[in-house]
């Protein structure tokens, strides 16, 4: 099963060109769909998710027409949005049990269904109480859950981690890689991290066209060599963001490090760093 996207756009009554020609190959298991904020990654989503409508350009997931045959790919989705907005205030096994009746899962399979489910993200002491009263993983975790009601073949997760502590994304991640691996889920993201930890392929994104599709280790293979690293003064980063393309710059220690590209060893005192997935991120944004 392959999903094909091909010269998808659309442009908001605003004027805002949020997909401009975008086509993307996606296989079976993780796709990381990486941008910043605004570059148009939930409107590709909502698209793909049957939520909204494209101007042009086409999507087939295995035989079915995505944009036109919207019930059968509803069949093969799970969707886990952004924002579910308003939380219900009955449990999570009642709210499971609702959804998969929703989905067409018949009375005598449900119950076995939901109570799977509810194990497998491990939610089952949890199920009794109300899906309001959880926290931000038991909530990103009962999202899954629902989006995996019906084993859908494409699963579309839209910036999960984003307010997650670093122990309730770790669980996250692992959920998500064991579902990733017989299924489509399309991971959309700004966070350079999620898509490091678990997706084999992926995307980056920005002002709604595509800058790079491929195995992130094509990405950074690209990036080899052209990387250098310096510890400067804070007092010195805006002169040195006009004399070079710096791609980032973090504080190791309260002092800035900063990485610039170049295909040149620029001296200077740079030293060459070995290229991470954050420098392909940044390099591929401002080039554009
Ligand atoms: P992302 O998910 O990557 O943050 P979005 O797809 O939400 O990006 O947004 C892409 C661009 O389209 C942004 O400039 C955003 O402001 C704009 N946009 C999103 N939704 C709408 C809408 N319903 N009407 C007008 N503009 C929108």
């Amino acid at each position: 099963m392959q999903l094909t996207i091909r010269n998808l756009s659309k442009t908001y009554s605003n004027g805002v060109k949020a997909l401009q020609d975008v086509s993307l190959d996606i296989p079976t298991g993780m796709y990381g769909l990486l941008g910043p904020n605004g570059a148009g990654k939930s409107t590709l989503m909502r698209t793909l998710a049957t939520l909204q409508e494209a101007d042009s350009g086409t999507a087939t997931l295995g035989d079915i027409d995505v944009l036109k045959d919207k019930d059968a790919v509803r069949r093969a989705l799970g969707y886990l949005p952004q924002e579910f907005g308003i939380y219900p205030r009955i449990s999570a096994v009642d709210m499971l049990d609702h959804l998969a009746t929703l989905k067409g899962i018949a009375g005598s399979q449900r119950k076995e269904v939901v109570s799977a489910l509810l194990q497998r993200v491990n939610l089952w002491e949890h199920r009794k109480k109300a899906v309001s009263s959880y926290s931000g993983g038991m909530r990103q975790r009962f999202g899954i859950a629902q989006a995996l009601i019906g084993d859908p073949k494409l699963i579309i997760v839209d910036e999960p981690t984003a307010g997650l502590d670093p122990g309730e994304r770790n669980r996250f991640y692992n959920l998500l890689s064991e579902i990733g691996e017989n299924v489509i889920v399309i991971l959309s993201t700004h966070i350079v991290e999620d898509v490091k930890e678990l997706c084999s392929n992926m995307a980056i994104i920005n002002g709604g066209r595509v800058l790079f599709a491929g195995a992130p280790d094509l990405a950074l293979q690209e990036m080899e060599g052209k990387i250098w690293e310096k510890s400067i003064a804070k007092s010195e980063v805006d002169e040195y963001q006009h004399k070079y393309k710096v791609i980032s710059s973090k504080l190791v220690a309260g002092k800035p490090i900063i990485h610039i590209l170049s295909d040149e060893n620029p001296g200077e005192g740079f030293k060459a760093a070995a290229a991470g997935l954050e420098d392909v991120f940044f390099s591929k944004i401002m080039a554009a």
